[in-house]
C-alpha cells in the first residue's frame, strides 16, 4: 500500500495533486476492520472556490473542442480504467467494504459510462425548424451548460463519479468533484487515470474534505451553472433549495423504497434468483435493492423457504478473501438503522427466518447475516424506511389492484421490480408503478445505455442512455433573417 498511500494523499485540482490549503487532512479506514488506509486533505471552502476557478477557466477551451477530442480523451479514460481495474477495485474494497468480485464488476460498470459517453459525445444533434417567413431560419444548437459540481456517495465510489462525470465533459462542461468523505480515494484513482489520459488541467477537479463547506462554496458560486448528486433525500432537498439563489440546474438520485412483487404465476426460483441479486447486492446499501418483497399469498411458503435457504448460504466476511459474497455495512450507523428495523419488524409480530444478527466474531465491523421476515405488516418501520442494509421483509398480496396501490403508496419512487410470466400483468403492472425502473423479472436493471433515475422524491433527471448528456447541456434557439 505505501506507494499508493503517497499518491493518494492529495486531492486533484488545477492538474496539480495538492493538499489542503489548511494543510489539514482526515482519515480514511476500512469498515471490516476499522484499520486507518490513508489520509486524504481535508478541503473547505476555499480549496472549493480554487476548484471552481480552475474549471472555469478550463471550461472555455474544453467546451470549444471537438466533440472528436473529447471522445477521444474520454476512450482513453475507459483504457486507463480498464487497465487499472484490479488496483482500483482493491482500493474500492479497501474503503467501502463490499467484495472484490463486486468491487471489479462496479470498475467495469463505472468505465461502461465512460465508453457510452465516449460514444453519445459525437452525437449531441441540434435541429431545424421550419419558419413562418421565407427570409428567416430558425437552428436549435445544444450547447455545454458550463461548470458542473458532482457530490457523489461512498456506495459506489466509482459508478456514481463516472455516471456523471462521463455525460458532463461529453457535453463540453467541466467538472469539480467532492467524493464521499468514506471513499475518495477510488474517486482519486479515477482522477490519475483521467491524468495519464490527457485531460487537460482543471477539466476534471476532485477536492476532498468538508461536505457542507464545500457544497456551500459551490452552491453560492454562481459560476457553477449545475449541481449532480446522489445521496440520502434530505441532503437533495438542501442542495436543490440552495441551487435555487442563482437558479442553478440540479439533478438528484436520492433514496428509494423498492417494492418486489412476485405474482402467482412467477417461475419462483427466477423470482428468489431476482431478489437475492436485488436485496444482498453490495449488502443492501444501494438505493434500488428491494425494500419491501410483495409475495402472493398462494406462494409465499415456498418463496420464503427457498428465500432462506438461498440467503443462509451467502458467504459474509471481509471483502478481500475471495470467498466473501457479504461484506460489513459501512459504519456504525448504518447498523444502529439496520438493527432497529429487525427490533422494530420481529416486535410487531415479525418472523426472523434466517439471520437476523451481527456476526459477532468479525466485531471490529459491522457484519450482519443476511436476513430474511416473514409475517411483516404495513406498519412496520421498514416499510416506509429505506433499510440500506441485508434484510428483506416479506409481506403477503391477494389483489393485484391492492398490491399496486401499495406498491406506490411512499414518497420514493426509484425502483421496482416484478415477477410474472402473464405477459397482460407485466406490461400493465409496470405501467401502473410510479418509479422511474421497473425490472420485469430482472433483478438487476442498470446499464450505461438506460436512464436511470427516480419519480416523486426519489429525484430529478435521468443518468445514464442518451438522456444523460442532456441533463449538460443547454438548448439554444437562433433565428436568422436573411
Ligand atoms: P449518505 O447518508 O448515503 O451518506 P449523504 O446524502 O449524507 O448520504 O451523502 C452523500 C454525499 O453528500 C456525500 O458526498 C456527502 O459528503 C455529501 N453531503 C452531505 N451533507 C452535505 C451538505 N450539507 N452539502 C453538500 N454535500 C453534502
Amino acid at each position: 500500500m505505501a506507494a499508493r498511500t503517497v499518491l493518494l494523499d492529495r486531492m486533484y485540482v488545477n492538474g496539480e495533486w495538492v493538499k489542503a490549503i489548511s494543510n489539514e487532512s482526515f482519515a480514511i479506514t476500512n469498515p471490516a476492520d476499522g484499520e486507518h488506509i490513508a489520509s486524504v486533505p481535508n478541503g473547505d471552502k476555499e480549496d472549493a472556490i480554487l476548484a471552481v476557478d480552475a474549471a472555469y477557466d478550463a471550461f472555455k477551451k474544453w467546451s470549444q473542442k471537438t466533440a472528436d477530442e473529447r471522445s477521444h480523451l474520454l476512450r482513453r479514460w475507459y483504457d486507463n480504467i480498464l487497465d487499472s481495474k484490479d488496483e482500483i477495485a482493491e482500493i474500492l474494497t479497501l474503503e467501502q467494504g463490499k467484495p472484490l468480485k463486486e468491487a471489479l464488476g462496479e470498475v467495469t460498470y463505472a468505465a461502461s459510462f465512460i465508453q457510452w459517453y465516449a460514444e453519445e459525445a459525437k452525437r449531441v444533434y441540434g435541429e431545424t425548424i421550419p419558419a413562418s417567413a421565407v427570409d428567416k431560419r430558425l437552428l436549435v444548437l445544444k450547447q455545454p451548460v458550463g461548470v458542473v459540481a458532482a457530490i457523489t456517495p461512498w456506495n459506489f465510489p466509482a459508478a456514481m463519479i463516472t455516471r456523471k462525470v462521463a455525460p458532463a465533459l461529453a457535453a463540453g462542461c467541466t467538472v469539480v468533484i467532492k467524493p464521499a468523505e468514506q471513499t475518495p480515494l477510488t474517486a482519486l484513482k479515477l482522477a490519475e487515470a483521467a491524468e495519464r489520459a490527457g485531460f487537460p488541467k482543471g477539466v476534471i477537479n476532485i477536492v476532498t474534505g468538508d461536505a457542507q463547506e464545500i457544497g456551500d462554496a459551490w452552491l453560492k458560486d454562481s459560476r457553477v451553472r449545475k449541481i449532480t448528486f446522489t445521496g440520502s433525500t434530505e441532503v437533495g432537498k438542501l442542495l436543490m433549495r440552495g441551487a435555487a439563489d442563482n437558479v442553478k440546474k440540479v439533478s438528484l438520485e436520492l433514496g428509494g423504497h423498492a417494492p418486489f412483487i412476485v405474482f402467482p404465476d412467477a417461475d419462483i426460483d427466477a423470482a428468489v434468483q431476482g431478489v437475492m441479486q436485488s436485496k444482498f447486492r453490495n449488502n443492501g446499501q444501494t438505493c434500488v435493492c428491494a425494500n419491501r418483497v410483495y409475495v402472493h399469498s398462494s406462494i409465499v411458503d415456498e418463496f420464503v423457504r427457498k428465500f432462506a435457504e438461498e440467503a443462509k448460504k451467502l458467504t459474509v466476511g471481509f471483502g478481500l478473501e475471495p470467498e466473501t459474497q457479504v461484506g460489513p455495512l459501512i459504519d456504525e450507523q448504518a447498523y444502529i438503522k439496520v438493527e432497529s428495523h429487525i427490533h422494530d419488524a420481529v416486535s410487531k409480530g415479525a418472523n426472523i427466518e434466517c439471520g437476523g444478527r451481527r456476526i459477532e466474531d468479525l466485531e471490529d465491523g459491522y457484519f450482519v447475516e443476511p436476513t430474511v421476515l416473514s409475517n411483516v405488516t404495513e406498519d412496520m418501520r421498514i416499510m416506509k424506511e429505506e433499510t440500506f442494509g441485508p434484510v428483506a421483509p416479506v409481506i403477503t398480496f391477494d389483489d393485484t389492484e391492492d398490491v399496486i396501490e401499495r406498491a406506490n403508496n411512499t414518497p420514493y419512487g426509484l425502483a421496482a421490480y416484478l415477477f410474472t410470466t402473464n405477459l397482460k400483468t407485466a406490461v400493465t403492472v409496470s405501467e401502473q408503478l410510479e418509479y422511474g425502473i421497473v425490472g420485469i423479472n430482472d433483478g438487476l436493471p442498470a446499464v450505461a445505455q438506460a436512464p436511470f433515475g427516480g419519480f416523486k422524491e426519489s429525484g430529478l433527471g435521468r443518468e445514464g442512455g442518451h438522456h444523460g448528456i442532456e441533463e449538460f447541456l443547454e438548448v439554444k434557439y437562433v433565428s436568422i433573417k436573411l
